[in-house]
């Protein structure tokens, strides 16, 4: 069954979605053709509390059930997929600091999240290391001042104004890059180096930054679960990370869905409304099924996730399907606004480029199918 806010989180999801779609659609228009980063909007989105949706309320955060939260990333993603992603990754992070630093990290981190200045990022990818984030090659050196990291990172989101990242690397043991470790790294620390990553197709208000750990030095009260244990954190947070990105193709999709019908409900030809022509119906129908199916599948991974049961796969049809119907939906979007769809004038052109990218972030389309095959083939 679908997931029925209560009426505070209703409240919650409306006052996000009037702020959205109000306050964010032209912006999201110029932070995509100016390739200027949405973080400019961080103020309001702190003042909101929505840095801290998955925050525990003792450290200052909304602690929202998962469909609650992802509800909210939705209506963010339906004016600006760029605002939605840069909240969806840093409430991410900080639910793996929650999870898996220890009492005293938490405490020390987990209320700076929830204010200015801490955002946060998730640095795993690397030039050589994508979809397979075990064959990563950043080196971890245990010296007596703490962790010394050197390495490269790839693709990271918010990693520009990012105040902390969580970064995969493996330990030098043994002659050789053995087992991995995740470690809570300070944008600040000496060594450490960001570069913007620019000319990408959309989402382009999101940051993305390559980084460089040269000889980086981090506390080893900053190793986040134990040694051999960072790919187990890193699968962890994209299990939930998927639901947040599912969410933001399902919110790209719905406001392509309502831009299609909009139209198609004005636009004439052969001395009718398009939306008259059996062929564009269709288009709308099957999205509307489409986007129905993939909210269903959210709020179900949604539902387990906040049950304590396991959802990995269920989050990774979730993100399968919602990243797959966003892309076509957005494709019909485009095919119903003819010519006029292929403009920067209208929003159905950015949108169709901003849904690219959710079938290839946080897991491709090809990686969701393994990781789904392998849990039924495993079952049996
Ligand atoms: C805008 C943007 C933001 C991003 N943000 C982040 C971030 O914040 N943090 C982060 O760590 N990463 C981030 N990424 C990286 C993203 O997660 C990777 O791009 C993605 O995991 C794919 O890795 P790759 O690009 O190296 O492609 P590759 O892994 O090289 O894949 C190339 C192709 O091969 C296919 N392929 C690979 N392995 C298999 C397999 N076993 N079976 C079938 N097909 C396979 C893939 O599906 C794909 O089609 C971001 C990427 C982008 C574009």
């Amino acid at each position: 069954m679908n997931y029925v806010p209560s009426d505070e989180h209703g409240l919650l999801i409306n006052t996000v979605r009037d702020f959205a779609r109000g306050e964010l659609i032209e912006r999201d228009a110029h932070w995509d053709r100016t390739e200027t980063s949405c973080c400019s909007e961080l103020g309001v989105l702190y003042e909101m509390g929505l840095m801290g949706l998955r925050v525990p309320e003792e450290f200052g955060g909304f602690e929202l059930p998962m469909p609650c939260y992802a509800a909210i990333i939705r209506e963010l993603a339906y004016a600006s997929p760029s605002v939605a992603v840069t909240v969806a990754v840093h409430n991410m992070v900080a639910e793996s600091i929650r999870r898996f630093a220890d009492d005293a990290l938490q405490r020390e981190i987990l209320p700076s999240l929830t204010t200015g200045g801490n955002l946060s990022a998730f640095a795993i990818s690397e030039p050589d290391a994508g979809s397979d984030p075990a064959s990563a090659k950043t080196r971890a050196e245990p010296t007596p001042q703490g962790w010394r990291l050197t390495g490269s990172k790839m693709w990271v989101t918010n990693g520009l104004v990012g105040r902390w990242f969580i970064t995969l690397a493996r330990m030098v043991e043994n002659g050789g890059l053995g087992r991995h470790c995740m470690f809570l790294v300070d944008a600040n620390a000496a060594g450490l180096s960001r570069t913007p990553i620019k000319g990408k197709m959309g989402i382009r208000g999101s940051e993305t930054a390559e980084m460089t750990f040269d000889g980086v030095v981090v506390p080893r009260s900053h190793l986040l679960a134990e040694v051999g244990d960072g790919l187990k954190v890193a699968l962890a947070a994209l299990d939930g990370g998927r639901i947040g990105i599912a969410s933001q193709a399902l919110g790209i999709g719905q406001a392509c869905l309502d831009l299609m019908t909009d139209y198609a409900r004005q636009r004439e030809q052969f001395g009718r409304k398009i939306a008259d022509f059996q062929a564009i119906q269709w288009m709308i129908a099957d999205s509307a099924v489409e986007l129905a199916a993939s909210q269903g599948l959210i709020d179900h991974a949604a539902g387990l996730k906040d049950a304590g049961q396991p959802f990995t796969s269920e989050a990774a049809m979730a993100k399968l399907h919602a990243s797959e119907t966003a892309n076509r939906v957005a494709y019909r979007a485009v095919q119903a606004h003819g010519g006029y769809g292929f403009c920067h004038e209208f929003r159905v052109e950015r949108l169709y480029r901003d849904a690219r990218v959710t079938t290839i972030y946080e897991g491709t389309s090809e990686i969701q199918r393994y990781v789904i095959a392998r849990s039924l083939i495993n079952s049996r």
